[in-house]
């Protein structure tokens, strides 16, 4: 596959031999006790570009007895010194956008203007927007009505917000830095410390951060970052007895595992899953942004999105045209390696979840359903091409479970009623979306349905200023926006006799 040459060092040097890369604990870059690394492939190509340490219990120990060593000296800095490190760490990474987005590409998948325009950037704005709320963080205060009281004297009550303590964050391979920044911006902003557990597959960018984080001023140990497997470093993390809170972003099976595993000394968590998003097309729509918009929603990073709208209730009115607008729209998208400057789809992030996502569509159209489009090909098996599934029932696997690729399923509908009776019809809640020009119908819809957000007239907007997290089984707490510092600070009473 095509593709023009890494124009900053080290991605050149990722593709010129695979490179060991240590991981960061206590300010400082260590091997693996057992000297174990993990390859990391190029998905497009399949070609090693890196080693990572394969770091496991061991390392998790020295990680989190560095993050809690850090903890004073980081939470009692002043709110506005521990603010100009995370402005200063948003601008590194904005100094550093070229080099981190060939590395997020190469190591991931994903086409260079995705990670460079969108991505990237994604992540420096998480730093800013949170180094803006380090003095912004505030207690309350309280009138009780306490019944023995000693006379002549009062009572007066106020609320801290205190760092919840070290913070085990454990992220996904889909969108990995914008994800990784996701939970240590707030973390960090909220005076905690972090062990960050980056995933297997996609560890690069993890890694240039913690150089970045020191580089910034960040003292040691207060991100350390260990790379290794979910079974080894992940579970570790999580039942460390050490360990306050674990920040989670995956699929809601590691999510189950990870609140079985916090059990030990029954550490907070918060959990970003799975989706099945669905978007709820009604026939008064303006198709010029439907047919986009659902294209873009599902499709975009290969369908590789927690929100993507891998279902679409459409009025049967207008259901030819915008399937048929939607697979057009598909077939149209320049498929290739993501350093290739016209690719706009780039592979998935393996071989294994590429078979996967095709037995799926292999599955739905021996069952009776239909795609238009589909297919797998590539160097290393890990391109599949976008697809539009019909015909298909509410029961079906590819319509129940999270794919994670780009493959949409679409179902007619004719009465407004069932059409949300479909779209809540899972077992999880991340989002939905509405299409209409009518905004009353906009607005009602938006309340019933079951979905940590709800966009009218779009798919897939996000923000660092706005709340994402599912209901049910996508998990609970949120992700950006001011609430998500509520997932590293708790709450302490002081009430005084005076
Ligand atoms: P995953 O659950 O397999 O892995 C996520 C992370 O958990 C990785 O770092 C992995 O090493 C680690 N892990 C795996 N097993 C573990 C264990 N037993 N204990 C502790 N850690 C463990 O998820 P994935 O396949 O990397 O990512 C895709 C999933 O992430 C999808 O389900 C997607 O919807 C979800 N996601 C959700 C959001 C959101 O905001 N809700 C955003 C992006 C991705």
């Amino acid at each position: 596959l095509p593709f023009s040459p890494p124009k900053t060092k080290r991605a050149a040097d990722m593709l010129a031999g695979a490179k060991a890369l240590p991981m960061l604990i206590n300010g400082e870059w260590v091997s693996a006790q057992t000297g174990e690394t993990i390859p990391v492939q190029d998905p497009a190509s399949g070609k090693e570009i890196a080693q990572i340490g394969r770091g496991a219990a061991y390392e998790v120990d020295a990680a989190v007895a560095a993050a809690r060593k850090a903890l004073p000296g980081w939470g009692k800095l002043t709110p506005r010194k521990r603010a100009l490190v995370l402005h200063r760490l948003g601008d590194l990474i904005d100094e550093n956008v070229e080099e981190l987005s060939e590395l997020e590409t190469l190591d991931q998948g994903k086409p260079y203007s995705v990670s460079r325009w969108a991505e990237i950037p994604s992540a420096a704005k998480q730093f800013r927007f949170f180094a803006g709320l380090c003095q912004a963080i505030e207690g309350k205060t309280i009138s009780p009505s306490v019944e023995y009281q000693p006379e002549g004297r009062d009572v007066h009550a106020w609320t801290l917000r205190e760092p919840m303590g070290v913070i085990g964050a454990i992220v996904p391979w889909n969108s990995p830095l914008v994800l990784t920044a996701m939970k240590v911006a707030p973390a960090l902003a909220a005076g905690c410390t972090v062990v960050l557990k980056p995933a297997e597959a996609t560890s690069l960018t993890a890694l240039r951060l913690g150089e970045l984080a020191l580089e910034a001023g960040l003292p040691p140990g207060a991100l350390n970052v260990v790379t290794g497997y979910g079974h080894e470093a992940g579970s570790a993390l999580a039942s460390h007895m050490d360990v306050d809170k674990i920040a989670f972003t995956g699929s809601t099976a590691t999510g189950r595992a990870i609140v079985d595993a916090s059990k030990s000394n029954l550490k907070r968590v918060s959990l970003e899953l799975g989706g099945k998003s669905p978007a709820v097309v009604l026939k008064d729509a303006d198709l010029d942004l439907v047919i986009p918009g659902l294209a873009n929603g599902i499709f975009f990073n290969a369908g590789q999105v927690c929100v993507a709208n891998s279902r679409a209730y459409i009025h049967k009115d207008i259901y030819d045209k915008v399937i048929e607008g939607i697979a057009e729209y598909g077939s149209k998208m320049q498929m290739g390696h993501g350093l290739n400057p016209d690719t706009v789809m780039g592979p998935v992030v393996s071989r294994v979840q590429a078979d996967k996502i095709q037995s799926y569509i292999d599955d739905a159209c021996k069952a009776g359903g239909s795609a238009l489009g589909g297919g797998q090909f590539g160097d290393n098996g890990t391109f599949i091409k976008p697809a539009v599934v019909t015909d298909v029932g509410q029961s079906s696997p590819i319509n129940r479970d999270e794919v994670f690729g780009p493959v949409i399923v679409a179902t007619p509908f004719e009465d407004t009623a069932d059409a949300i009776d479909m779209a809540n019809d899972t077992d999880f809640g991340l989002a939905a979306s509405v299409w209409t020009t009518d905004f009353s119908s906009a607005h009602r819809i938006s309340r019933v349905l079951q979905a940590g957000t709800v966009w009218l007239n779009a798919h897939s907007m996000f923000d660092a200023s706005l709340p994402i997290g599912g209901v049910r089984q996508s998990g609970y707490g949120r992700d950006s926006g001011v609430t998500a510092l509520d997932n590293y600070l708790e709450w302490k009473t002081i009430c005084a006799v005076v």
